[in-house]
């Protein structure tokens, strides 16, 4: 961990490499005529503590967190907001004097693309793929937008069951992957939130079962590229999200709690536009 912190920003995660952050958060400090940097703060888990400290007593305004540290820095805030405290998870770090708070944009991220697209909250049933991190980011969204209901579909049940309880709200259920025919046809909001996107595994669900969806609903998948997912809902007739709005979104909402600016979104979409062309994702 040699890398400077003087009025720094970076991410922590492992790895860290891959992120499309640093692209459109620098571009949007350049934009905003910020002199701040965005780091690659590759971290292993028993750096974490040491990588806040050098936060903590240094110049850094924050930072980012990413896979697969976001739980365990949630333990080693000093404060946490409502949001970071629901989800069990911080993706954004804000230095306030000594004192750092934990916070997460990514609810903020995910919600932001289906209010843009006037989706109505509270007639749309919602089905959610996937239990992690950012299932419960998505679940937390969802519930605060008004949805009508919430089926959390995922691999290994039992965590999916956790996830409905730790919700504590009735209109959240639980079931196996193999329930996904039966909420599909009443659902209006399909959410891929697996890390199955980037792996190029077989899909976690039988794909041919998006045919029975309605013709209005949304296929929404968390990962910022082409999935087989996305590919399948397109051609059986639905709108299709994928992640990198979400990413974005997330994103600005960071930008903003580190610096108090108003963020630059459009130049923060295309600068991420353009990195994931260069990436060739
Ligand atoms: P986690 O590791 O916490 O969760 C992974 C999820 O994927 C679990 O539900 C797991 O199921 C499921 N899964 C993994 N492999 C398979 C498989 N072969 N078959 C079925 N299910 C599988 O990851 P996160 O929740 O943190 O991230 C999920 C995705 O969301 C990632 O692709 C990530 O990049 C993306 N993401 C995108 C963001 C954005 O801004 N666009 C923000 C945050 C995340 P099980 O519990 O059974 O293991």
């Amino acid at each position: 961990m040699c890398e400077s912190e003087s009025r720094a920003v970076g991410l922590i995660g492992n790895p860290v490499a891959h992120s499309l952050s640093p692209a459109f958060q620098q571009a949007a400090f350049d934009a905003c005529e910020l002199p701040l940097r965005y780091e690659l703060w590759q971290t292993e888990t028993d750096e974490i503590p040491e990588r806040l400290r050098r936060i903590r007593d240094g110049n850094a305004l924050g930072a980012n967190v990413t896979v697969p540290h976001k739980e365990a820095v949630t333990t080693l805030m000093d404060d946490l907001s409502q949001t970071a405290l629901r989800i069990g998870a911080v993706n954004t770090v804000i230095r306030n004097g000594a004192s750092l708070i934990g916070d997460n944009t990514d609810a903020h991220g995910f919600i932001v693309p289906l209010r843009e697209g006037s989706f109505e909250f509270d007639s749309s049933n919602a089905v959610i793929v996937g239990a992690g991190g950012a299932a419960r980011a998505v679940v937390v969204a969802l519930l605060d937008a008004g949805i009508r209901s919430l089926a959390i579909l995922n691999r290994n049940v039992e965590r999916a069951r956790r996830l409905a309880t730790q919700a504590g709200d009735t209109r959240v259920s639980a079931a196996p992957l193999s329930a996904l025919g039966d909420h599909v046809v009443a659902a209006r909001l399909i959410v891929n939130a697996t890390s199955v996107g980037w792996s190029g595994e077989p899909s976690p669900v039988e794909l041919s079962l998006l045919e029975r969806a309605p013709r209005d609903a949304i296929a929404y998948d968390l990962t910022y590229r082409e999935t087989a997912f996305l590919t399948t809902a397109r051609a059986a007739g639905l709108a299709t999200i994928d992640g990198l709005p979400m990413l974005v979104h997330q994103g600005a909402r960071s930008f903003e709690l580190w610096t108090g600016v108003n963020p630059p979104v459009n130049v923060m979409w295309e600068a991420a536009v353009l990195a994931r062309a260069a990436k060739g994702d």
